[in-house]
């Protein structure tokens, strides 16, 4: 703290430590002593609203700023303009407002040399209440200013309470509405994934597939590109159920789903067609790379052990988009290789 700043508690003023809470903070600002003392006189018996005042005094610009710090509730500055600055409270009132961010303390400047009144946007700009001479310390006027500062500093803190009120209700309905909002993100999510996904196994649905599969038709005609399909179903599915149970069988259709999107690539679409059928999509792949992609999977799904039903095996169907198909021709052929593959035997794949 600035060695000129220190807390009067002279005969005229009441000793700062038995104040209480509810008296009206004053900072007294000003390198003439007996400023101090005439104000604390005159204002000795002045009370706002039943509360008395609580002064505080510095004696220099930044022996104020200090008090300021230490006292954000201070009502009001009697502010002096020339202390070791010839503008040390201009300078006092811009720390205030643009330093500490106070708006709620009023500012009452005093100047003893008459004349040399502050610039009006000084005034402006400051929120400055008042500008007095120091001969009108003792007036009647200087106390009908104090009133109306303090009046002002009640209005301005009461708004501004309701302002905090307000803004914080905003805070809470904004985050209320953000949670609402990603709860319904959270839930058109989940309806996508049911619109689009297979509940047991995760895969796309075959209404998704068939999205697919259309969109790739065209795309490839367009552009005279290759894309393949494979179609697989499981061999004697019915008997797995039959031994092992219904629900053992949906873990098995879990675990080639699993299986098979561990194998095809990213680009690859696996879908869950019927009940134990499956198709797979390969983009920019020819029929005798799908062949091979099939025959391996073929491989894989046959030495695989499924943890509930043990061994199992699936035949592919698998077909190339031709120049003159469209959805219902190539959908048949794939079929129809598949149908193939189960008429002679089984655990194999057929390509037409
Ligand atoms: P094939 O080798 O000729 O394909 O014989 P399959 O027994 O696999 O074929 P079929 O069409 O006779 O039987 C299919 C079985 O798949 C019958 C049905 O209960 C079973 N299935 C279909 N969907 C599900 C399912 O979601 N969970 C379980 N556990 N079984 C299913
Ligand atoms: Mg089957
Ligand atoms: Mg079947």
């Amino acid at each position: 703290m600035s060695k000129l700043t220190f807390k009067q508690t002279d005969t005229l003023g009441e000793p700062q430590e038995k104040v209480s809470e509810d008296r009206i903070k004053i900072i007294i600002a000003d390198d003439e002593q007996e400023v101090h003392a005439v104000t604390r006189f005159a204002l000795k018996d002045y009370q706002y609203k039943g509360k008395k005042l609580e002064f505080l005094s510095a004696y220099s610009g930044e022996g104020a700023k200090q008090l300021l710090r230490d006292n954000p509730g201070a009502s009001l500055i009697l502010l002096d303009i020339v202390m070791e600055k010839d503008d040390s409270g201009l300078d006092v009132a811009e720390f205030i407002r643009e330093d500490l961010h106070n708006n709620l303390i009023r500012i009452i400047l005093r100047t003893g040399q008459p004349g040399m009144a502050p610039e009006e946007e000084v005034i402006y700009k400051y929120d400055i209440n008042d500008y007095k001479e120091k001969t009108e310390l003792t007036s009647r006027k200087f106390r009908t200013a104090m009133t109306m500062a303090l009046r002002s500093y009640a209005e301005i803190v009461t708004i501004e309470s309701f302002r905090i009120i307000l803004e914080q209700e905003v805070q809470a309905r904004t985050a209320e509405l953000q949670q609402k909002n990603s709860e319904l993100e959270r839930l058109n999510k989940e309806l996508e994934r049911h619109a689009t996904r297979d509940a047991l196994t995760g895969a796309h649905n075959r209404m998704k597939f068939d999205t697919i599969l259309e969109a790739e038709i065209q795309r490839c005609k367009r552009y005279n590109h290759s894309v393949s399909l494979a179609m697989l179903d499981i061999d004697y599915f019915k008997q797995i159920n039959d031994r092992h149970g219904h629900a053992a069988g949906d873990s098995a259709l879990r675990e080639i789903v699993a299986l098979i999107s561990g194998q095809i690539r990213a680009c690859d679409v696996l879908a869950r067609w019927g009940g134990e059928e499956f198709m797979i999509l390969f983009p920019e792949t020819t029929l005798e790379a799908t062949r091979v992609a099939s025959e391996k999977l073929r491989q894989e799904i046959e030495d695989y052990h499924f943890d509930k039903v043990g061994k199992m095996t699936c035949s592919f169907g698998v077909t190339q988009l031709l120049h003159d198909d469209d959805f219902e021709s190539l959908n048949k052929r794939v079929d129809d290789s598949l149908y193939e593959a189960k008429r002679t035997g089984r655990n194999k794949v057929i390509c037409k």
